[in-house]
């Protein structure tokens, strides 16, 4: 597992791209995050490192040999037209390309020249879905999102028993991942209304968001063979922002036996940047203690490392701007402000207990972790938990009421890690506009 920082985490480094050395910029020198993106002129995408306001086109780099003891293979994993090569390469390439990226954009840089001609402004380009995503996983990692949600239906018994053991979890939809700007449409579906004896086929009316991070898998396994717990950092690519777009009255009438299926399989929206797990090191810290009385993780999700490591300090955010206040002007009106190290299950244990049966993964792979909530109120991951299942609405800027999402609202996540000692590097925004049904 990579947990030393190096040069490329250097807090007095600085980029020639003016806009990476601003203060509050998602993206400076010790970041790098991954992305593809097109140019509106062909459909065919291009891999690119976010520095700034810039986009670095990788492919463009690695033909003009630009990145100093950067490997043949690796060169050719950066011409792809998304990120399942070099995912599948492993921690030591991954290392030696961000370092050559790094030592190219610095600010004393002595191929400055030409790496500004491999630069694009952001606002020029659009960014695609990073990765062939084949596999999409999403588990249920927050305790208190779990209590929360459960003292709704059960008050009296909000966790179920297997909770503390077992990483929970179902397999989502790869097929409607999106990248961000995306609009959503609302589903339509069964569902039964509370005083109704029948269900029926409606536009769902509980439509709401889930604020996650998503876990992108490098190498993968071969099937039959687990990941252990003490190997299963290095299988992360990186992460990103993830929403998990939920209809809450389907869910509830299609959940049991088998878990959610209609509910939440119509859109799953992600962030275009990847910010690599070697970005991450200097915001790693340890995995929250359990509270005294609760079992300790069984043996093939214990590990030292993990322990003291495992977690990320990444503040996570939820934005809401109705169509009436975006006509009005009015900025996006924040709901929800928490951590990701607030999270019972950390990612590698995730990654064990997923291919604890023997089930592979593969490069591209992506790993929701649940709706990320917090002790606080104020750290409420989803609507479901602020408007305590629609019972107490959220009052808007504009004077509108939410209990849950109405056609033409735009949700945005945000996500940030910011320590001392460290430069403060973000994952850039998850944002989606929800339309009417068909
Ligand atoms: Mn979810």
């Amino acid at each position: 597992m990579t947990i030393e920082p190096n040069e490329t985490h250097d807090p007095n480094a600085r980029s020639f791209v003016a806009s990476a050395n601003v203060s509050g910029c998602d993206f400076p020198l010790q970041n790098l995050p991954y992305g593809a993106f097109t140019n509106g002129l062909n459909s065919c995408s291009s891999l690119c490192a976010g520095i700034g306001d810039q986009v670095l086109d990788l492919a463009a780099a690695a033909s003009r040999n630009l990145l100093a003891e950067v490997d043949d293979e690796t060169c050719e994993a950066c011409k792809e037209p998304c990120l399942n090569s070099l995912m599948g390469l492993g921690p030591a390439r991954w290392t030696a390309l961000r370092r050559a990226i790094f030592q190219l954009l610095r600010a004393d840089s002595p191929r400055r020249t030409p790496a500004a001609e491999c630069l694009r402004p952001m606002r020029d380009v659009a960014m695609v879905l990073p990765a062939a995503i084949a596999n999409y996983t999403d588990f249920y990692a927050s305790v208190h999102h779990a209590a929360n949600v459960g003292s709704l239906f059960r008050p009296e018994n909000p966790l179920l028993p297997n909770y503390k053991w077992v990483p929970i979890g179902y397999h989502g939809r790869a097929s409607t991942v999106v990248v961000s700007g995306t609009d959503v449409r609302r589903p339509r579906g069964q569902w039964k209304p509370s005083a109704a004896e029948a269900p029926h086929y409606a536009p769902a009316r509980k439509l709401d968001y889930e604020l996650e991070l998503g876990a992108l898998v490098g190498v993968g396994n071969e099937m039959g063979e687990p990941i252990p717990i003490a190997e299963a950092s290095g299988h992360i690519f990186g992460l990103c922002l993830l929403n998990d777009w939920s209809a809450r009255d389907i869910q509830a009438w299609e959940y049991q036996p088998l878990g959610p299926f209609l509910a939440k399989s119509f859109a799953t929206t992600i962030s275009p940047w990847i910010v690599t797990a070697e970005a991450l090191v200097p915001f790693r810290v340890p995995v929250a203690a359990r509270p005294a009385g609760d079992p300790q993780p069984l043996p093939y999700l214990a590990d030292d490392a993990v322990q003291k490591f495992g977690a990320v300090d990444i503040t996570v955010e939820v934005y809401l701007r109705s169509a009436a206040m975006r006509a009005a002007n009015c900025p996006p009106h924040r709901l929800s402000r928490g951590n990701f190290q607030d999270m019972y299950w950390s990612f590698a244990q995730m990654i064990a207990h997923h291919t604890s049966n023997g089930c592979d993964l593969r490069p591209g792979d992506l790993l929701g972790s649940g709706t990320i909530s917090g002790p606080s109120a104020e750290a409420r991951g989803c609507l479901l938990e602020i408007t305590r299942g629609g019972a107490e609405p959220v009052t808007l800027p504009d004077g509108s009421k939410r209990t849950f999402l109405e056609d033409g609202d735009q949700v945005t996540l945000r996500g940030f890690c910011d320590r001392p000692g460290a430069v403060r590097i973000g994952l850039g925004e998850c944002s989606g506009t929800l339309i009417a049904a068909r």
